[in-house]
């Protein structure tokens, strides 16, 4: 049974059980149910030694769970990934975050779909457009290949 779809976003810039930042995106995908599409993974080259690798997709799922029951099953993923509280922002093996949902516009205690952050990450938008060129942002109506082709020109929202 299957009553939504959501656009997934998931992230990695540390190493962990399953290998680098790649693998363990990889590994993320391979844990979530009802995957539909996977974006290719983007990684980045370290520009120096000190600097980390990030590897980044999008998938699609379809799921039975509301989006606040889905956020718990993903939070529960990253601490199987080895997730710690309390570690650096920014610096995790997984991160898995709830991009967009087809019932449109969620917010309760600690959850707001669509994130408050994809528009203006290229990370999340590349991959995004790659699966759901079409869907629309519930918020100004915009494609996601508008959003993609925004952020990519290095425009904001108005
Ligand atoms: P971020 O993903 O912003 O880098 P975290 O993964 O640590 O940071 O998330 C912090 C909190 O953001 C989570 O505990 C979660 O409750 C909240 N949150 C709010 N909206 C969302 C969303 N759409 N997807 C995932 N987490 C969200
Ligand atoms: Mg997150």
């Amino acid at each position: 049974m299957s009553s939504s779809t959501y656009a997934i976003a998931i992230g990695s810039n540390r190493w962990g059980r399953h290998g680098g930042p790649v693998a363990e995106v990889r590994a993320a995908v391979a844990a979530l149910d009802g995957v539909r599409a996977v974006a290719p993974v983007m990684a980045s080259a370290p520009l120096g030694p000190s600097l980390r690798r990030y590897a980044n997709t999008v998938a699609i799922i379809d799921s039975a769970l509301g989006p606040a029951a889905l956020l718990d099953a993903l939070k529960a993923i990253e601490r199987r990934f080895g997730r710690r509280r309390g570690r650096r922002w920014g610096s995790r093996v997984i991160d898995l975050d709830i991009i967009l949902w087809s019932g449109g516009c969620w917010r309760s205690p600690g959850l707001v779909v669509p994130h408050l952050a994809f528009r203006e990450r290229a990370f999340v938008l590349r991959p995004l457009a790659a699966v759901a060129a079409r869907w629309r942002d519930p918020v100004g109506g915009r494609t996601m290949r508008q959003l993609q082709q925004m952020v990519d020109h290095g425009r904001r929202r108005a």
